[in-house]
């Protein structure tokens, strides 16, 4: 099956085209374009482009047509994009208004550009939709919940294969095929022991993710991707009482403090030299005393949520790392572990030194939590989701 993967910017436009089968799916073609003014004209142009180079003899033979859309209301899963998908995603523009439109629009552009193909939307929430109560309501009034503030979470695609591939490496074949049916079966019973895993998805944007038998039980990130972990520019968690507080005494709008908290907050407004964690590791190193806070409120509010999770699991069987940071960052790696050995938890020093953007286990041979690396590949893991939902 050829599955393209549409990632939709407001201004941007990239793709990659996916042959799949029951083993999995290697990548055909990819490409992009920036500074996208007209979507229709530039996907029109990217399937021209597959023709001319001899990837496909038409159009007709893409099957499916695969969008990671991040938020929707009332709506979750891994569903197919139709007007319900449009619906939904037009409902929180307002809380998303960099992600839903361009996806809005591009459902839209592929059901003219491509009528044959099935779209298949993978809500990044999907991974939470089975989350209780206690875990995703706030404690606001009725009237707010009804517009529906609560918790989500997000990364959903990227924790929802780490689910599956650390059941691999720690050879719990029953919950890694758990894991891998999640959206068409939903959660299943385990009989033995249960198998428990955290996931720190750590790069420009991050989040953590706690994981019982292949099902998400909660992230770090709640109503928006704005909450959590520090971002790379975007705050992460704030006491809602700090905003009215910083618009009345620095004179700003609604707009104002919600541009600051977007675009000049997270590790760059901490370190204020940059929002690329190698640069805040460098300027750390050459004693810049901010960077080396951004680096250290960084790890506190990743260890916070590592130990909300192990109390909430139970317990742990494993610790994953994935995305730019988690896969690159053996500095940040060593810190969220240090001083964790009475949890289980033991690091080995020289396979963490020695672990860069492959998969490895990073713990000593006999430390009962297995520590992990593992890449992450939200395409492959978009296009495989869209298999499996059309198959
Ligand atoms: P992502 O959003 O997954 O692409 O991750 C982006 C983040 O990963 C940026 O903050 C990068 O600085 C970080 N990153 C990439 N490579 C490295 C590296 N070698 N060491 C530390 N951080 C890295």
């Amino acid at each position: 099956m050829l599955v393209l993967v549409a990632n939709l910017g407001s201004t941007s436009f990239k793709y990659r085209l996916f042959r799949l089968d029951e083993n999995g799916g290697d990548v055909v073609a990819t490409g992009g374009y920036e500074r996208v003014t007209d979507h229709a004209s530039v996907i029109e142009d990217a399937l021209a482009v597959l023709q001319k180079d001899g990837v496909i003899a038409s159009p007709d033979e893409i099957e499916a047509v695969g969008f990671k859309t991040v938020l929707g209301k009332d709506l979750s899963g891994c569903v197919i994009a139709d007007q319900k998908v449009i619906d939904a995603l037009d409902g929180f523009t307002a809380v998303a208004p960099a992600h839903n439109p361009p996806y809005a629009a591009g459902i839209r552009q592929f059901e003219k550009a491509l009528p044959k193909a099935r779209l298949v939307a993978l809500f990044e929430t999907a991974f939470y939709q089975w989350t209780t109560p206690d875990y995703y309501n706030y404690a606001i009034p009725k009237a707010w919940r009804d517009i529906g503030i609560r918790r989500y979470g997000f990364h959903g695609a990227s924790h929802k294969f780490i689910a599956e591939r650390s059941a691999e490496l720690c050879d719990r074949q029953d919950i890694a095929e758990i894991a891998r049916r999640l959206y068409l079966d939903g959660p299943q019973s385990v009989s033995g022991k249960p198998f428990r895993v955290i996931s720190c998805h750590l790069g420009g944007s991050s989040s953590v993710t706690g994981i019982r038998n292949g099902v998400a039980i909660g992230s770090s990130m709640g109503f928006s991707p704005q909450s959590g972990l520090p971002q790379n520019n975007r705050v992460g968690d704030l006491d809602s009482g700090a905003i009215p507080y910083a618009m009345r005494t620095l004179g700003i709008s609604l707009d104002e403090a919600e541009r600051q908290l977007t675009k000049e907050s997270g590790l760059l407004g901490l370190s204020g030299v940059s929002n690329d964690s190698r640069d805040i590791e460098k300027a750390a190193a050459e004693g810049n005393a901010d960077a080396q806070l951004a680096i250290d409120v960084s790890v506190h509010a990743i260890r916070h949520w590592i130990g909300a999770f192990l109390l909430d699991l139970g317990g742990l069987d494993a610790l994953v790392f994935t995305a730019g940071i988690g896969e690159n960052g053996k500095a940040t790696r060593a810190a969220v572990c240090e001083a964790l050995e009475s949890f289980g938890i033991h690091l080995d020093p020289a396979k963490n030194a020695a672990c860069r953007a492959t998969e490895a286990i990073i713990s000593s041979d006999d430390s009962p939590v297995k520590v992990i690396v593992i890449p992450a590949n939200e395409e492959l893991v978009l296009a495989r989701e869209v298999y499996r939902k059309l198959s």
